[in-house]
């Protein structure tokens, strides 16, 4: 078996060497082949150089780097097209998944499973983050349909069939956990403990994962539309029984009724719920139009893996 380590790295100069020799030692003990693909993503400091170094010392280390920052999503796309891996495993540079944890991967895999799933325990975590995380999976899984888990993210093991299968997924507006999921096939679930990073630093801000948890939301179905037109009904026969009533009233105590304030209440509340469907409409139609534009999902300015044909108009 041929083991593709997949590793996206944007800025982790400081790290990449020890994340290399950690994993070297690793797999220096399971016996199978393996490769390393780096994946670049325009970091601004001496990552590449590094990468190239590493790649002219080990014939087994490949490297892809970018153009520009195209994301960690992008990176592990190029990553997954460039592996040529019977099994494919994703890790962070930064030395948060646990290289240890690679021989029991491939034990598992060997076991069967097509997806070997590393689970983050959730020690260390905050109180406020651990209460806000679980009300936003209950919410979000109630919304999609595939099955998200917390704790659950990139760092897995894939058998070819399950990267053949999710490099087929080549939508524009990625979002790997889900599409993992999405992908099924027999898995196999482990827990971990995650260690601090050692160096650099998250690249996540507050703002990001927000968008990143709405992505969760927008980007797996139509359920949101579902929700507004439900609303919507709602409102309407509010609307009607209200109606049935003023008039009603009207007919019985004859007409005065100076509904100043009603009127302005319901004016803005319906203008609110208006502009809360648009703005959800727009979000679709802001993914249809990123869609549709099809442009490549990354640009390639320095590699020395031998391009794939199919890959090979993103290089020039
Ligand atoms: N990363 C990347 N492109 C980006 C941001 C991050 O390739 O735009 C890589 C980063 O180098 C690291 C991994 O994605 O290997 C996880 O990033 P980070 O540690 O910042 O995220 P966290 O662990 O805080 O979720
Ligand atoms: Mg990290």
């Amino acid at each position: 078996m041929l083991i593709s380590i997949v590793v996206p790295c944007f800025n982790e100069e400081a790290v990449i060497d020890r994340f290399h020799e950690h994993l070297l030692v690793e797999l220096l003990t399971i016996e199978h082949e393996f490769e390393f693909v780096y994946v670049d993503d325009g970091s601004k400091d001496d990552t590449l150089s590094i990468l190239k170094r590493l790649a002219g010392t080990d014939t087994w280390v490949r490297y892809v780097s970018f153009s520009r920052n195209f994301g960690k999503e992008a990176a592990m796309f190029a990553g997954l097209r460039n592996a040529s891996g019977d099994a494919v495993i994703i890790m962070d540079a930064d030395l948060q998944h646990p290289p240890e944890l690679v021989g029991l991967m491939v034990e598992l895999r060997e076991a069967g499973h097509d997806q070997v799933i590393a689970k983050r325990t959730q020690d260390g975590d905050r109180v406020t983050r651990t209460w806000m995380v679980r009300g936003y999976y209950r919410l979000v899984n109630r919304l999609v349909d595939v099955e998200l888990v917390d704790g659950v993210g990139d760092f897995r093991l894939l058998s070819r069939r399950a990267v053949n299968a999710v490099l087929q997924l080549t939508e524009y507006n990625r979002f790997s956990k889900g599409l993992f999921a999405w992908v099924g096939f027999p898995s196999v679930t482990f827990e971990y403990r995650n260690a601090v990073r050692e160096e650099g630093q998250s690249k996540w801000t507050f703002s990001q994962l927000l968008n990143y948890g709405a992505d969760g939301v927008i980007s797996f179905n139509n359920k949101p539309l579902r929700a507004a037109v439900y609303l919507d009904l709602s409102l309407l026969s509010v609307a009607v029984l209200y109606a049935v009533w003023i008039v009603g009233r009207v007919l019985v105590d004859g007409v005065d009724t100076p509904g100043y304030a009603t009127l302005l209440v319901v004016m803005t509340a319906l203008a609110g719920v208006q502009m809360i469907m648009v703005g959800v409409i727009g979000e679709y139609i802001g993914r249809v139009y990123y869609e549709v534009k099809r442009r490549p999902h990354y640009l390639v300015q320095s590699t020395n893996v031998a391009q794939r044909a199919d890959v090979k108009d993103l290089v020039r």
